[in-house]
């Protein structure tokens, strides 16, 4: 269990002051000059030795994303982008950390953009996120009058500017390529890879993009140590995290916790246990709506975690930890996602336009029990034909939810489609 001395996010429900001064006594903005002077190296090696990956829901090393950016600037400027777009269903923890510290975000910006040697960060904030833009807005303002970014930033002669832009609300801009055209001005639009950010990003220049609790946790693993973060976890998957567990359990919340926590214990500790008893739980999807489901056998015993999630057959993706008990429709609310991405989707490429809209269609038929058994196989199909063969990771998103729902819960499609066929009998009859 964490301890709470070991939090990262000591505001994160909101009970003490946002502003400057209750940052500043919770620890924020303390020795950041220091930070700096130790040099883009020293920061990048720190961040790379405290293990930590991702937390926008790919899991990919932090550190060895920053060194993928040249070292020097040439004539092109560097950028970072913190992706604050947060449209994953079942995702809302960068939302608790934008409007209650949002000093740990300018902080972490600061940090992580000097690392990259960026002068300037924008910040791609979901459109429905306007009271989340206000608090950022006020602590950018506060940062800037007390010299702590801006020209000379916290004494250290480094220049920073960060910059909040808000999108539109268009999911397929949580891409780091699809946010990099809207902040552009164009349609969300993603773009085909390599070339990667890292070389040509934001307006053609070197961009690294983060998302906001990769960055924001960046200041206290350099104020306490790569090795603290490190010894959190298990190997390859270190630190806190912060989960978001919705659904059907009795208390909801967004938490943070050790990585590698057993799903059922942050369930049972953090939120009061499945409605109706862990007896009850039919499945869970443990990272937001684009990983695969698990059913209850699996939930006993997994670890929320990179790699015990991806040995399931699931992932960690953003944390979103969607419950299910026993009175879930699970194929119906599969469908619901499958329409949710075709609504989604850009339309750049075939398998993603069209798939999704034949994935829909589909699971809307199967949620009625409306097809034949032969048919689920062909959706399978369907699936694996989208999956990988597309621009972005879209439609892979669409196809993993119906895959998780075929792999563990086919019995009950079939006595869905037996139903609905008996149903149809006995009324010709
Ligand atoms: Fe657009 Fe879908 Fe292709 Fe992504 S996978 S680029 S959302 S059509």
């Amino acid at each position: 269990m964490l301890k709470d001395r070991d939090r990262v996010f000591t505001n994160i429900y909101g009970q003490g002051d946002i502003g400057l001064k209750g940052a500043r006594r919770r620890g924020d903005w303390d020795k950041t000059k220091e930070l700096i002077e130790k040099g883009r190296d020293w920061i990048i090696e720190e961040v790379k030795h405290s293990g930590l990956r991702g937390r926008g829901g790919a899991g990919f090393g932090t550190g060895m994303k920053w060194s993928f950016m040249p070292k020097k600037p040439g004539r092109r400027p560097h950028y970072l982008v913190v992706n604050a777009d947060e449209g994953e269903p079942g995702t809302c923890k960068d939302r608790e950390i934008l409007r209650r510290e949002p000093h740990k975000v300018v902080e972490g910006a600061l940090l992580s953009a000097f690392a990259i040697g960026a002068n300037t960060a924008y910040i791609y904030v979901r459109g429905e996120y306007c009271r989340e833009a206000e608090a950022l807005r006020r602590a950018i303002g506060e940062a800037h009058d007390a010299g702590l970014i801006g020209k000379d930033a916290c004494g250290s002669g480094w220049q920073f500017d960060f910059h909040i832009h808000r999108g539109g609300g268009a999911y397929v801009c949580g891409e780091e390529s699809g946010l990099l055209e809207s902040l552009e001005g164009r349609k969300g639009q993603p773009r085909m890879k390599p070339p990667f950010p890292a070389n040509i990003g934001l307006y053609g220049c070197p961009t690294t993009v983060n998302n906001v609790e990769s960055i924001t946790v960046v200041p206290t693993i350099l104020r306490r140590g790569a090795d603290w973060f490190a010894g959190l976890g298990r190997p390859n998957n270190t630190g806190t995290k912060l989960f978001c567990i919705s659904g059907h359990v009795n208390n909801p919340c967004t938490v943070e916790d050790q990585m590698s926590i057993p799903l059922r214990e942050l369930i049972d500790k953090h939120c009061g246990g499945v409605r109706g008893g862990w007896k009850n739980l039919k499945a869970v999807i443990p990272g937001g709506s684009s990983v695969p489901m698990i059913p209850k056998s699996v939930c006993d015993t997994v670890l929320m975690d990179f790699d015990s999630l991806k040995e399931a057959g699931a992932g960690l993706g953003t944390a979103a930890v969607i419950v299910m008990d026993q009175s879930t429709d699970v194929i119906r609310g599969i469908a619901r996602l499958s329409r949710f991405y075709q609504h989604e989707s850009c339309g750049q490429c075939t398998p993603c336009r069209e798939g999704t809209g034949w994935m829909a269609r589909m699971m809307a038929r199967l949620a009625e029990g409306r097809a034949s058994v032969e048919e689920i196989d062909l959706l399978e199909e369907v699936t694996r034909q989208v999956e990988g063969h597309t621009i972005c990771a879209l439609g892979d998103a669409a196809a993993w939810p119906i895959q998780g729902l075929i792999r563990h819960f086919r019995p009950e499609i079939e006595q869905r489609i037996a139903d609905y066929q008996a149903a149809q009998s006995e009324r010709a009859a």
